[in-house]
């Protein structure tokens, strides 16, 4: 079996985020970006199945400009066999993103897609359901456990209420939630050894897909400044500030 897993670079979570002086985007200028949560996930799953003797290969791909080199090779640092960089300077889109994909699912004999649920940066939660739609493949999305038998895979899901199993034949698409697995730490031979494997870089052109953006942000800006809480005496008091005050009742 061979594995796609998509990396998305976003800015790092724990970066408090800022909107860039003409309140046209955030600001990505110095800094720290890092792999999505998410597909840091689906990193370690794939990893995993191979380990298991379930998978043979898995190649990590990514769609934007020079540095998603470097999420590649955390990814081959966790394990990834070797990478595909579509370079693209401007934003991609999650359809665009999609049909990339599509065409190295058909290019590569692709078995399985394991991709994050969801790319931090946007929260568009949709590229994973577009290829499986492009492809004409099954999908699980959400996947919170993974089990592999020969062809055959079984996919839990948090959904409301409890837990969904769905059985799912190979080829397929996979979306990952943050109780699949815990993603291990790279260790220093592997960050070493990821620095010698092979990268193919491919301009976005030479895919064939037409990446013209088909959404336009009108605005960005910093959510409303919270202002302070303050105590009240009693029940009376609360009901008369929420009435007289905030008039929400
Ligand atoms: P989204 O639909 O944008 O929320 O992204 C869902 C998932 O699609 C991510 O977790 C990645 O696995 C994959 N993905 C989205 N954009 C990219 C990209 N530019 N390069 C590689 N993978 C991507």
């Amino acid at each position: 079996m061979k594995i796609l897993v998509p990396v998305k670079r976003v800015i790092d979570y724990n970066v408090k985020i800022r909107v860039n002086s003409e309140g046209s985007a955030v600001e990505t200028n110095n800094v720290k970006m890092s792999m999505n949560p998410f597909d840091e996930i689906a990193v370690e799953e794939a990893v995993r199945l191979k380990e298991a003797g379930k998978a043979e290969e898995i190649i990590i791909t990514s769609v934007g400009d020079k540095g998603s080199q470097e999420t590649i090779r955390t990814a081959f640092a966790m394990g990834g066999d070797r990478g595909i960089h579509i370079l693209n300077d401007s934003n991609t889109e999650p359809l665009a993103v999609a049909k990339i994909l599509k065409y190295i699912v058909d290019k590569e004999g692709i078995d399985l897609v394991i991709l994050g649920k969801q790319a931090i940066d946007d929260d568009s939660n949709q590229t994973g359901q577009m290829l499986a739609a492009l492809l004409n493949w099954p999908q699980a999305t959400f996947a919170s456990k993974v089990e592999v038998n020969s062809s055959e895979l079984k996919v839990t899901r948090e959904i409301d209420g409890g837990l969904e199993t769905l059985k799912l034949n190979l080829p397929c698409v996979i979306t990952t939630d943050l109780r699949l697995n815990e993603p291990r730490y790279a260790s220093l031979p592997n960050i070493m050894k990821a620095k010698k494997k092979q990268i193919i870089e491919m301009p976005i052109s030479d895919t064939g897909v037409d990446s013209s953006p088909r959404l336009e942000t009108l605005k960005v800006e910093e959510p409303a400044v919270r202002s302070g809480g303050r105590k009240v005496a009693d029940v009376d008091e609360l009901i008369n500030v929420l009435k007289e005050e905030v008039g929400i009742i």
